[in-house]
């Protein structure tokens, strides 16, 4: 993976709602926006709070009315995250989140007509060392003077692209906005350039990490629910995030936000771009030789995992071990099932062999007493291979033990000991 592109680095929070750097050596951060109304103040609170346990660095607010900005004053004082107010066509609500204390304005000087009230925002910001972000989108609308030469020149330099038209306009836009920022002295810009078409996402933030040095704020447009939203968001960013180009990141889904906490996390351990928090679950995708219910197993074991395990302990849950094994490689803790019971393994150890009824409680009260152990300095996460010697399918595993009390014993230990 390539190294992180440099950047500028903007700071947003306080000492009650936490300082988050956005930008360079800082780590990528996770944002999310609240679905809910923002001046329904209790269960604004409410969602910014659940957001913020679920992981979210950042939490943003949507203030298009004045009593939303009002409820900010009662909000803030509520919560422990950087908020962010998201403004659209009023700039006097930037102005009023921003006498309310917010930690970073989002704004998009296209829908704000005039200029000298986006001056104004700017000036209130800068006054309270404020960063503001700034988007520009396929549907920006260019006004500078020399719109058409810039188009050209652009429009040539990409002219490689099937998006040609599109990026010319993002960043032909970003130069117009952009000017505005740096005459009046402020860099604490971070910059969107978001789109629902992931290719386009991709070529957009690639153009413009080329050509500005501010850091920037990744995400996937309208990307849908998050049956099919994952991976159009997934997709891109993680092609971006891969380059070194990413410093911020919101996955946007029509589902509840935490899910999309969830899944930048995630996207963010899976790229080694944050250290993990909690379990770190692989599990088998089933075939037909499995022998218990586990995608109910699976899911039950991710949730139970979430609640009480802290550190990132690898844990393996698989249907057979016929590959098993193999499979769950480098698994500090692991399950393997076989005909309704589970063997569990404890860094290539041994340690209990249940029904499968029990299978969820043992696996935690394993992953449970290897979390003590971690911490007492007694064991290290991943620190044996695991090197498991598969169990007797036909005793330790339960296969075969009906069958071979009524002589039918071949189908089941020899097909499965020919698999491995
Ligand atoms: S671990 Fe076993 S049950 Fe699971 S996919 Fe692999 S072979 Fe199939």
């Amino acid at each position: 993976m390539n190294s992180r592109r440099p950047t500028r680095q903007v700071t947003l929070g306080d000492k009650q709602h936490g300082i988050i750097r956005i930008g360079d050596d800082a780590p990528v951060s996770v944002q999310t926006m609240t679905a809910g109304y923002t001046y329904e103040i209790d269960r604004c609170v409410a969602e910014i709070n659940r957001l913020a346990a679920a992981g979210a660095d950042i939490v943003r607010v949507a203030v298009p009315e004045r009593k939303d900005t009002e409820a900010l004053a009662k909000i803030l004082p509520q919560v422990r995250v950087p908020i962010v107010a998201d403004v659209h066509f009023h700039f006097q609500r930037a102005l009023e989140a921003v006498e309310a204390g917010v930690h970073k304005i989002r704004l998009n000087p296209g829908n704000i007509s005039d200029r000298g009230q986006v001056e104004k925002v700017i000036d209130a910001c800068k006054e309270r060392s404020l960063p503001i972000r700034i988007g520009v989108n396929e549907g920006s609308i260019i006004e500078r003077k020399d719109k058409q030469k810039r188009m050209r020149e652009l429009g040539e330099v990409f002219s490689d692209s099937q998006h040609a038209r599109l990026l010319a306009i993002m960043i032909a836009k970003l130069e117009e906005y952009l000017d505005i920022f740096y005459e009046r002295d402020f860099f604490d810009i971070v910059i969107s350039a978001k789109s629902p078409d992931p290719t386009l996402c991709i070529e957009a933030y690639t153009e413009i990490s080329k050509r500005f040095d501010h850091p920037l704020h990744l995400g996937v447009t309208h990307a849908g629910p998050r049956e099919t939203g994952a991976i159009r968001s997934v997709a891109p960013l993680s092609h971006l995030l891969a380059s070194g180009i990413g410093d911020t990141v919101r996955i946007s889904y029509a589902s509840d936000p935490a899910l999309e906490v969830e899944d930048a996390l995630e996207l963010l351990y899976c790229l080694e771009l944050r250290e993990r928090k909690g379990v770190d679950l692989i599990a088998c995708p089933t075939c037909g030789r499995i022998q218990v219910d586990l995608f109910t197993l699976v899911q039950d074991v991710r949730k139970s995992l979430a609640e009480h395990i802290e550190l990132p302990i690898k844990v393996a849950v698989m249907g057979c071990i016929v590959y098993g094994p193999g499979e769950a490689e480098g698994a500090d803790v692991a399950i393997f099932a076989g005909d309704r019971r589970g063997i569990i393994y404890v860094q290539g150890e041994k340690v209990a062999n249940v029904p499968e009824e029990d299978i969820l409680a043992a696996l935690l009260d394993e992953c449970q007493k290897f979390q003590a152990r971690v911490r007492n300095g007694e064991a290290k996460l991943g620190e044996k291979v695991v090197d498991i010697i598969p169990p007797d399918p036909i005793g330790e595993l339960g296969s075969g033990v009906e069958k071979i009390a009524t002589g039918n014993v071949e189908k089941v230990t020899k097909l499965t000991i020919s698999g491995q």
